[in-house]
């Protein structure tokens, strides 16, 4: 199944390739044996059955391509026409292609004697170049609708739109107060965050900005169109306090699924994701949107790495395998605690290296292995290498405040700075004295030798 869901696409090609061939081959068996083969003869029959099963087999390539392989949305007349258009002219093209090949290897550069070897390959190379054209040429998604485009061009690619029916509502309230009714739908998106800038001393999360304030970017662009289009409707964005539980509806959604590191993972972000949402009056059909396949992607692995690797071993499960984390004692939550912290909660500090936040049991997730870092401009272009005390105190207040640990105050952050700055400047005497004492006896060891060949 999963292999299936991956490769779809291509399955679905080749098992229209193959269709369409059976196609060309009946409908020319059956005009050139049955249909023309009373009216025309010789020549004419072979070119004029041959024309129209090759008008046949194109044309039911272009349907089936269109509706299972590329899954191009669109009916509308001047979208099929060009689709058409571009779809019939690459396979022409392919076609002369393909016979310029054949002839170049077999006429040209005379090799007769491996011709059924050589049409094999050049076929190959037909079917390759006749997925690509249809990808990016034919059935490129030209007519994304303006509020997708919105999306895309602020790198959301993981969005779906769900009926809130299916939601957790965790704030009814909310819902209330912006107008809401049980026949709001809800758009779930994901943000990714994690940018290559690895911070010495922060989680890939707290090394940028705070992400609310590219929330309130996007919602602002996506609220322009949709109320200037649709100015009756009821459309608002929401992230973190959200009338919805925001990882059920990204579960429910099928972009990503709940591991038992307590974090959505995405298929292509692992957990390095925020989530939001869109709720509003209006209909999927409105915002050019279907409803989401509900089918999850894949699970969980239960794999226990994030378990065995947790440095405060707060990830649990009860008997009955349900989660029972205690998340007072998750470094997290710790460097996230204001006034004194204990001898043992700074140790987990110095040891772990993190001044805020913890992205141990996201690391070592074999779904982290090939994830890709976010295409988010606003992650990628505030991110800190480290956060020390020469940084911090150089922060201006608004860059202070735009820093996702600003919550919780300029002192806790600064305690947290301190202990990692002393364990630092310990570490660093501790390597220098080594490095002292080790010089010390290679002087004395080079001392006794010189001495000893003198003595000889
Ligand atoms: S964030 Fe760190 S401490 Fe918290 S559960 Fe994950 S691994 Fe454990
Ligand atoms: S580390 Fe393993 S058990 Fe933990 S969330 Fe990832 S796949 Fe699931």
């Amino acid at each position: 199944m999963r292999f299936f869901k991956k490769y779809k696409k291509l399955i679905a090609f080749a098992v229209c390739g193959v269709s369409t061939f059976l196609v060309s081959f009946v409908s020319y068996w059956l005009f050139s044996t049955v249909i023309f083969s009373g009216i025309l003869n010789g020549g004419i029959l072979t070119i004029a059955s041959n024309t129209v099963a090759e008008i046949l087999a194109i044309t039911f390539a272009f349907i089936t391509n269109k509706l299972f392989v590329f899954e191009s949305k669109s009916f509308r007349f001047l979208v099929l026409i060009s689709e058409a258009g571009s779809f019939a002219l690459a396979r022409a093209g392919t076609s002369l292609l393909n016979t310029g090949l054949m002839w170049l290897f077999v006429d040209i550069l005379s090799l007769k004697e491996y011709e059924l070897l050589v049409k094999v390959l050049v076929n190959a190379i037909i079917v390759v170049l006749n997925f690509v054209l249809s990808e990016f040429l034919v059935f490129r998604k030209k007519h994304v609708h303006h509020f997708a485009r919105i999306l895309l061009n602020e790198g959301v690619e993981y969005y779906a739109c769900i009926p809130l029916s299916k939601c957790k509502i965790t704030k009814p309230y909310l819902l209330f107060k912006n107008g809401f009714d049980k026949d709001a739908n809800v758009i779930v998106m994901l943000f990714p965050y994690r940018t290559k800038t690895k911070a010495e001393n922060l989680t890939a999360y707290a090394s940028v900005k705070d992400y609310h304030a590219y929330v309130e970017g996007l919602s602002r662009k996506l609220e322009e169109y949709v109320l200037r289009k649709y100015p009756t409707a009821q459309f608002k964005v929401f992230s973190d306090h959200s009338p919805i539980d925001e990882v059920h509806a990204a579960c429910v959604s099928g972009l990503g699924f709940m591991g038992d590191n307590g974090l959505l993972i995405n298929e292509k972000y692992s957990s390095f994701v925020f989530v939001g949402e869109c709720i509003t009056s209006l209909t999927p059909k409105q915002l050019g949107l279907v409803y989401a396949d509900e089918e999850e992607w894949r699970t969980c692995l239960h794999c226990g790495k994030c378990k065995e690797s947790c440095p405060s071993s707060c990830i649990q499960t009860d008997e009955d395998g349900k989660d029972a984390s205690n998340k007072r004692i998750c470094l997290s939550a710790i460097t996230q605690k204001k006034g004194e912290l204990s001898e043992e909660e700074k140790e987990l500090i110095i040891k772990y290296g993190s001044i805020w936040g913890c992205d141990v049991c996201q690391n070592v997730c074999p779904y982290t292995k090939n994830a890709k870092y976010t295409p988010i401009k606003f992650f990628i272009d505030s991110a800190i290498d480290v956060l020390d005390n020469k940084t911090l105190t150089g922060m201006s207040s608004e860059e202070f405040n735009s820093r996702p640990f600003a919550w919780r105050g300029y002192e806790t952050i600064s305690r947290n700075v301190q202990i990692w700055e002393e364990a630092r400047a310990k570490k660093q005497a501790g390597q220098a004295s080594e490095a002292e004492t080790g010089t010390q006896s290679e002087q004395a060891e080079v001392q006794n030798t010189t001495e000893a060949s003198e003595n000889e």
